[in-house]
């Protein structure tokens, strides 16, 4: 694992323009990869994520509007260095301005990566309007093939509409998805084969996630989660992995060569994103905007910044200021790490955040 670099940077003068002073922290990692949450709400209600009965939605008014969007989205990329965008929620399809977004979006920033994370509920309608409007690529979150397990993962019965989704996603032309999926014990874990070998058939990469302390019902286990070590002695039942050659470069999965055992026959690549067991803090590169506008600088954290009075005091460059200084000083503010999994920090210095996944934005 790598070290967390120790050596704190000087300080940038807050607000400064130009992706030379960007969204640096003070262990010196820089956050270029935008993760931007456009709204707290869900149509199912996966059990490592939303409680059985949902949450409180966000009142509309708090949410943040398709033109705060478009312009923290600006401010990212013009003078704060964001170099990719994801968007995602709770459940970003359910959202009726999100073409509108995309196309915005796209407009202002025509080079830009613009990936969505999306249950694929809904999808199949959606997925060309998605591609007309320059979306860049679709992440599904697809945890089983099997109706009955998706059942009780998600509490909904929509998997055949997830399948239409992913469908839908290459009709449209859209690049092969990256199909996300996390293993619950007993539930799911014995179909982690089956998934890869559905997904390589496809072309689709598929990334596995440990499961993070991150559940509305905070039932989160140590012991109860699939760690990464146990996802490749799963799909080594099926499969032959080996690291795969090219570089990391900061990204969450570690990616691994699946080949058929046997032949030596190369079928594709895996990615495994090992959060708790095997944390990847110290190339963390991300920074997340929650659906009310609030600066969270790690899933973990425990401290929000609200930018979203700041972007509704005004829009003139002295409030554009304002907020890139604001978005600068939470940045600069990032833990070290999230204190699980890293040695000498137990996972007692770990407290879980208030917020669930689907209201920070995964
Ligand atoms: N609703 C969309 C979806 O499910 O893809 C986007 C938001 S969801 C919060 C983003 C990703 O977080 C999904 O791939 C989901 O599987 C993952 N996720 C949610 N809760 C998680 C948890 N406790 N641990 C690990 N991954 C989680
Ligand atoms: Fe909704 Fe995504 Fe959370 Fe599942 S993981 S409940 S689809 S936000």
């Amino acid at each position: 694992m790598p070290a967390v670099p120790g050596a704190a940077p000087a300080r940038p003068a807050a607000g400064a323009p130009g992706p030379a002073a960007g969204l640096l922290d003070q262990f010196g990692r820089t956050a270029t990869d935008m993760r931007l949450s456009l709204t707290d709400k869900c149509n199912l209600r996966c059990q490592y994520c939303m409680p059985e009965n949902g949450l409180e939605w966000l009142k509309k008014d708090k949410l943040l509007t398709a033109a705060e969007i478009v312009r923290l989205v600006g401010l990212g990329v013009d003078r704060l260095g964001v170099r990719e965008l994801r968007l995602t929620g709770g459940e970003p399809l359910v959202r009726a301005d999100l073409v509108d977004i995309i196309a915005a979006l796209r407009a202002n920033h025509p080079e830009l990566p613009i990936s969505l994370t999306t249950n694929g509920v809904g999808l199949a309608r959606k997925a060309q309007a998605l591609a007309d409007a320059g979306l860049t690529r679709l992440n599904v979150s697809m945890d089983t093939l099997h109706h009955d397990a998706f059942l009780q993962l998600t509490r909904r019965p929509f998997l055949d509409q997830v399948l239409a989704g992913i469908d839908a996603a290459a009709a449209a032309g859209l690049p092969p998805v990256k199909v996300n999926a996390v293993l619950m014990r007993g539930v799911n874990d014995h179909h982690a084969v089956e998934l890869l070998d559905w997904c390589l058939e496809r072309g689709c990469e598929l990334r596995f996630i440990e499961q993070m302390p991150l559940d509305a019902d905070h039932g989160w286990t140590r012991e109860g989660m699939i760690t990464a070590a146990e996802i490749r002695a799963l799909l080594g039942r099926g499969f032959a992995l080996s690291p795969d050659p090219r570089a990391r470069d900061g990204a969450p999965a570690e990616r691994f060569e699946v080949r058929r055992p046997g032949t030596g026959e190369l079928l594709g690549t895996v990615g495994i994103i090992a959060s708790v067991t095997e944390p990847f803090c110290a190339d963390c590169r991300r920074t997340r905007i929650t659906a009310e506008g609030k600066v969270m600088s790690c899933l973990f954290s425990r401290t929000e910044v609200d930018l979203l009075a700041l972007l509704r005091a005004g829009a003139s460059p002295a409030d554009d200021d304002a907020v890139t200084a604001r978005w600068q000083d939470a940045m600069w503010a990032k833990p070290k790490a999230h204190g699980m999994g890293h040695p000498g920090l137990g996972d007692a210095d770990f407290v879980q955040p208030d917020r669930s996944m689907s209201a920070i934005g995964g």
